[in-house]
């Protein structure tokens, strides 16, 4: 159990309770992983019965939808697909998300990032918040072959 966690909770007005630490650490034991870092419930759910962790999936919702509230996570819909929650990054990032394999991807581009800003200005907005989101297909080849012929 790690203490960085239990006060992150505590900082959130969390109770300190077993799945959360549990949900919470699996997050954080994929955030690094190059492939998927975006989940659904239901990723977290079969994670955790992978793992022996016998947490509900409707506790799983519960959990993520609190970790919502408390920034902890942010929670996308992408398209077509059902909620994914990755942990809240330090730094914004956009996303592109492929519609048939369900692959995301992320990317900042500075120009972007720079002309929405100066777009909304344009209207008289300071811009406080974004969501970009790119849909297409991607060139992976086990599972989106069929669209790149
Ligand atoms: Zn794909
Ligand atoms: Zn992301």
């Amino acid at each position: 159990m790690s203490e960085e966690n239990i006060k992150l909770l505590k900082k959130a007005g969390l109770k300190i309770t077993e799945p959360r630490l549990t949900i919470l650490s699996l997050m954080q034991q994929n955030q690094n992983k190059e492939e998927v870092t975006h989940f659904s419930a239901e990723d977290i759910y079969k994670m955790l019965l992978e793992k022996g962790e016998e947490i509900g999936l409707a506790t799983v919702y519960r959990v993520l939808n609190q970790f919502d509230e408390a920034n902890i996570l942010i929670r996308h819909n992408f398209e077509g697909n059902k909620s994914v929650f990755e942990l809240a990054p330090e730094e914004h990032h956009d996303h592109i998300i492929c519609v048939d394999c369900g692959k995301v991807f992320e990317f900042n581009d500075e120009v972007i990032e720079k002309r929405q800003k100066e777009i909304s200005a344009e209207r008289g907005i300071k811009l406080k918040t974004h969501s970009l989101y790119l849909y297409g297909k991607c060139n992976n080849i086990d599972t989106c072959d069929e669209n790149n012929k």
